[in-house]
């Protein structure tokens, strides 16, 4: 599904895209700020981190600080999370970050 975001075949409110990553406004915010960023090419989870190439598993990370500079949270303060599998709750199964901020987060590690 994430794949039809990122060629545009599906419609998301995009705040960032180039060759590698996509960001875009989550449909149900959790948080003031919530945009989830994914990248372009189909990975799964981060499971597949470790035959993934690194530089594109690095350039979803700046790509969250760029959008979090660019949406006024940088300051404030910001979380970056990614679910992994059943037990995280991972509903969507296309590699993404939350980015979340613009209010005080409450913490759940499990
Ligand atoms: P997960 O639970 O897999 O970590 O997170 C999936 C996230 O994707 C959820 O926060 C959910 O609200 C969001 N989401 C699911 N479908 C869509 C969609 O079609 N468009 C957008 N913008 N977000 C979606």
């Amino acid at each position: 599904m994430f794949c039809e975001i990122a060629s545009g075949r599906q419609p998301a409110r995009i705040v960032y895209q180039d060759d590698l990553v996509t960001a875009f406004w989550d449909i149900h915010p959790q948080a003031r700020v919530h945009i989830l960023v994914i990248p372009n090419q189909h990975l799964t989870s981060l499971r597949e981190a470790e035959e993934t190439d690194p530089v594109l598993l690095g350039r979803c990370l700046q790509v969250a600080a760029r959008v979090a500079r660019e949406a006024g949270i940088a300051e404030s303060g910001y979380r970056v999370l990614t679910n992994v599998g059943p037990d995280a709750g991972q509903s969507v199964y296309h590699l993404h970050f939350h980015l979340l901020g613009g209010n005080r987060l409450r913490m759940a590690l499990g």
